[in-house]
Order: structure tokens, then sequence, then C-alpha cells
């Protein structure tokens, strides 16, 4: 499969651009004609450059307002026409996207700009060139790819075709299915992007907040299988304008978007069996059976303030590693491994983040198969010296660096713990907390990397996303998207800081990169849990006083239940499934801390309006530190 991206949707220079779509693995880009003319370079070194990258050039676009015109502008449309077929033939590029025309002066009529293409049909076709028409949402006559497709039909000239554009048809709210009745060889090119749902100008909204496929809320995997139905097997190339993608890291926002393609392909071949999709065949989204353990990166007094925290959170000694520095805590299911190694990754998470969450392991039906997706989609499979009596666990690269290993039951992986871990002798009772598991991991990042996890996470997992809500911190807005697995198996909120005087912002600018800033462990029974921990000297994050005095204005309460969630600092919320109770422990060791919930019902938040709250309390904690 070809696979291009217009190099507008990327950050940096031409050269930077191109490196980065070539890194990334697609085959070609579109040439975004400004990009083009920053760059000192004649066309001809430029193509050079591109094909020396090991890219092809698909597309060379836009050209503006050609249709319609009236003489002597008409004319004047034809030989910018045949300038930029001049350019294209010395970059060594054969495809050209016009798209509809916004010009005052532009007259309508489906025959009358069928007639200037079949006329451009005529001059292309001297040099080679294929010419596509795209309808812009917002063109001045044609503004629906069904009209365009008219034109192009009418036309009638092998060297025109209709282009299509996934941002135009769905954010007009045409149906994609109407793309299945036209022949695929009439369609020149075709691209990508998607959206979040917000009503607003067209204009507006393409140019600044498009995004990759699986990133937005328009149904991009309609629109495709619509245009494979027709027996397209052309390009597919991503067309992104976002202010956000304009400042990344060109690499990271390329590799998302190959990730989009990869993902978006896999769906539409498994949706429209049909089809013919020349992609390599990949395992599907991948089931979350649950966390199998946590894993931090520490080292010393943290190290030693961390294992407090965990034996008063109801988590017992469960064994050390065989050959390395790592030991092993357990609750219930719940297994966190504290890594004071020097050396290998947990050596380096420590050095770049201090106390971190380095590693996540994953409990999934197939471990081997989980790899060979997350590659497709364009991860970093991780290996490290499997030294004497350790297994070779199945690993990726998360964003940042961080390890993801997957652990499956078939394959006998789900017994590292008993190979690899010595239990202490004796063992100790074990904690009656009642801790039932992971409730959730929350991630806290820069605002602008959620999109790049979350696309990230629900490309390889099952996962699906919830609204994005405000959590408002008294020094700013971090943003936050839950993902959650079926069931809740694996639910992880990214937290999005755009200040670093949040209290999740303080925490990624003393990191590098995104990095678990909290765990929440499930309970079954809130209040008997939190009795348990009391007794092994727990403490919990004050709540103030004002807060409860506010439970009682907003909610109906039975007796008694506000003073003892007063009494134990527990935090209330209720929705119209159910109800939430949580409680949350100081941080440790450069801000991580724990949370325990109980979820009654059918409630599927977070505790979102309890966040300043908790917030408030946290910085009021740090600032008496
Ligand atoms: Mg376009
Ligand atoms: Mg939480």
């Amino acid at each position: 499969m070809r696979t291009g991206i217009a190099t507008v949707s990327i950050s940096g220079n031409l050269s930077e651009k191109i490196a980065a779509i070539a890194a990334a693995g697609f085959t070609g880009i579109e040439i975004f004609e400004q990009d083009f003319i920053a760059d000192p370079s004649p066309p001809r070194e430029v193509g050079a450059r591109v094909r020396d990258a090991g890219l092809e050039i698909l597309l060379f676009q836009p050209f503006r307002d050609f249709e319609g015109l009236p003489e002597p502008l008409r004319a004047k449309a034809f030989d910018r026409a045949e300038r930029k077929f001049d350019v294209m033939g010395e970059l060594g590029c054969d495809t050209v996207l016009v798209c509809s025309s916004t010009h005052p002066a532009a007259l309508g009529g489906i025959d009358r700009a069928a007639a200037d293409f079949a006329e451009l049909g005529e001059r292309a076709a001297a040099r080679g060139i294929i010419v596509g028409f795209e309808a812009l949402a917002w063109g001045r006559h044609v503004n629906d790819h069904r009209d365009a497709w008219e034109v192009v039909r009418r036309a009638d000239h092998p060297n025109i075709g209709l282009i299509l554009d996934s941002f135009h048809t769905l954010s007009r709210g045409i149906a994609p299915d109407t793309i299945r009745r036209i022949p695929g060889d009439k369609i020149a090119f075709v691209q990508l992007a998607d959206a979040p749902a917000i009503d607003m100008d067209l204009l507006y909204w393409s140019r600044h907040f498009r995004n990759m496929p699986g990133e937005g809320d328009l149904d991009v995997t309609a629109f495709m299988r619509a245009v494979m139905a027709t027996g397209y097997n052309g390009p597919v190339s991503l067309e992104i304008f976002n202010d956000l993608f304009r400042g990344g890291s060109p690499l990271t926002v390329a590799k998302d978007g190959y990730r989009s393609i990869m993902a978006l392909m896999d769906d539409v071949r498994r949706a429209e069996p049909g089809v013919s999709v020349d992609l390599a065949p990949m395992p599907p989204r991948v089931a979350v059976a649950g966390t199998a353990f946590i894993e931090f990166a520490s080292r010393g007094e943290e190290a030693a303030a961390l294992e407090t925290l965990l034996g008063t959170l109801g988590f017992d000694p469960a064994g050390r590693h065989v050959a390395k520095d790592l030991a092993l805590w357990q609750s219930g299911p719940t297994r966190i491994v504290v890594n004071r190694e020097q050396a290998g990754y947990a050596g380096a998470a420590y050095r770049a983040n201090g106390t971190t969450v380095c590693d996540l392991g994953i409990a999934v039906g197939d471990a081997a198969a989980t790899v060979v997706r997350a590659q497709q989609l364009g991860a970093e499979p991780f290996a490290q010296k499997v030294g004497p009596g350790e297994l070779d666990i199945p690993a990726i690269r998360g964003l940042s660096g961080g390890v993801l290993h997957f652990i499956d039951a078939t394959s006998g992986l789900g017994a590292v713990w008993d190979v690899e871990f010595r239990p202490p002798a004796p063992l100790p009772e074990p904690s009656a907390a009642g801790l039932t598991g992971v409730d959730h991991i929350a991630q806290t990042m820069s605002y602008d990397e959620m999109l790049s996890w979350s696309l990230f996470y629900t490309s390889l997992f099952q996962m699906t996303k919830a609204p994005m809500v405000d959590v408002i911190d008294p020094d700013g807005l971090v943003r936050s998207q839950a993902l959650e697995a079926e069931g809740g198996a694996l639910r992880i909120t990214l937290n999005g800081a755009q200040t670093s005087r949040t209290l999740a912002g303080g925490f990624v600018a003393t990191g590098s990169g995104a990095s678990v800033q909290h765990v929440a462990l499930a309970s079954a029974d809130i209040f008997a849990t939190v009795d348990a921990l009391f007794a092994r000297g727990f403490e919990p994050l004050p709540i103030s006083p004002n807060y409860y005095a506010d439970l009682v204005a907003r909610f109906d309460l039975p007796d008694g239940l506000l003073e003892r969630m007063q009494a134990a600092n527990i935090l209330y919320d209720r929705d119209g499934d159910g109800e939430f109770f949580q409680i949350y422990s100081r941080a440790v060791a450069g801000g991580v801390f724990f949370e325990i919930v109980e979820r009654r019902g059918a409630y599927a938040g977070y505790g979102a309006p309890n966040a300043p709250f908790r917030i408030a309390a946290q910085k009021r904690l740090a600032r008496a530190r």
C-alpha cells in the first residue's frame, strides 16, 4: 500500500519533514506548495532529496481557484496551471490537487466547470499529469464530493479524476456511502483526516482542528470502507491541519500518522471483507484481561518511602528476584515491583525521572500477537538481556521510553512470579485490606501529547474513549481523557497539563515525558479497607472540612455516611448510574500517589468534580512541607 502524509501536517523545514516522514515508514509525501516555496533549492533538487530519502512525491497541492472563471481570469487560470505543471515536471510528481474555487468571480454550473476541466485534461495529458478535483467543504459552488464527481464525470477525460478528502465529506454530514457508486479508477487520490466534534465554522475547524484518523469523532472508517469498495487502489494519504501538530515534534506526529493509517486500513479490511487492502496481515486489536504488574524504578530513601507507603496500603512483601534488585509487593491480585537496579532500562528511567513507573505489565490473551500488532503500528519492540532463570517476556516501548510487558496464561508466561521470584520465608499473613485489583492508572503528560497516547492505546487495545473532561486545578486547567477496556479490565486516564503551575504540569516538568502519576486500587468496601489500612499506619490526604459541608448541600446522604466519610477523608461523587467513593494517599518520592476507590452501581467516571479539592489539598500539604 502506498501511504503518504502532506508536508503541511508536521512542523519543521522541508528537510526535517522529509526525514521524519521517511523515518515513520511512509512511502511518499504530498508536497504542500508553501513548504516547497519556502525551501531555497530548485525543484529538481527538492525532488531528488525526497527520492533520496526513499519517498515518492505522491501529490502536488493545492492549486486553487481554477474552475468557473469568466475571461480574462479564465485564461490566466490556465496559464497558472501550466506554470504549476512545469514545477511538477521538475519535482518529479504526476498528480496535482485542484480544490474547488472560492473565487468571488467564479461562476456556477456543473457543465461550465466540466468544460474547464476537459480543457485542463488536454493540457495535463501533454505533460503526463493527472489532475484531481477536490470539493472543499466551503467551496463557492462545489462543496460536496457528489458535485465534484459530477464535474469529473462530465469532463470525461482520462487525465481528470476525483480527489476525496474525508474531512470535507464528513464535516458536512454527507453520507460516505454515496462514494460507493463512483468508479474506483476515476478516484485520483484520497486524503484522510479526522476531527473532534466541535460546532464551528467549517474553514476554521478544518485549518486548526483536524487530527489523525482515530483521534477525532468523524467516522473515517466508514468513509474509507466506501472508498475501498469502489476498487480504488491508489495512495492513502493524510492531510492534517492542526495547531498542536504544527508545533510538535515532526517525528512524533509522523509516527502517529503512520500508526493511524495502519490501524484504519486494518479496520477497513476487517469491516469490508470484499475489498483488497495491500497490507501485511496483523493480529486484531487486543482484548485486555487486566493489569499484571506495575513496576517502579526507584533508589535509596525514595524506594524505602515508596515501600513504606505500599505497606500501609495493604501490600505485603511477596518475593525477591532471583538475580536482580527487584522487590515484589502484593495485595490481593495486584502486584507492584520496586526495581532498584542501576543498569538496564529501569536504571536509565530512574536517572531521567527519579522514582517513576518504568514498566507496565498488561495481561492479554496472546502476548506474542500483541507485540506483532504493536510493531505493525510502528511501536519499537523492547528486549533486554535475559539473565539465568529469567523468562523472555514479550514487550514494547511506550511513547515516552517506558516499557509495556505483555503477559498471557497460555504460553506459561503467567508463571513468571514463581520462576523469577523467591517468596520470603516465612510468608507474611496476607493483609485483609480487601483490595480487589487496579481500578485505573492515571498518566500525566503535557496537553499536546494526549492525542498520541490515546491513539497508541486505542489502536493497540480494544479500548473505548470517554468524553474529555476538564479537571480544574487552582492554578490552571488539566484536560482528562479516560480510556477503558471492556468491563473495566484496564482503565487509563490521560491527564494533559497546559501549564507547569498545575499539579499535573509540575509533575511533568520534573520528569521527562508522560508517566504514571497515580494508581487507583479498587475495593468492594472502602470503609472496611480504610479501617484495615489505618491499622497499618496509612495516612490519607487530609480533605478540607468545607468539602463535607458542601457535600451535604449537594447530595441527599443516608444518616451517618457523611460523618464516616469525613472521619476517614473519603471523597464522594454520584451520577445517574451509581456512586463513587475515593480516598487518596499522600504523595511520595517525586509526586507519585495512590488512590483507593469503590464503585457502586454502574458509575463510570473518576470523580472529576472532586479533583479541585484533592489538588488543593495536595498543594497545601506540599507547601506545608
Ligand atoms: Mg484536502
Ligand atoms: Mg484517579
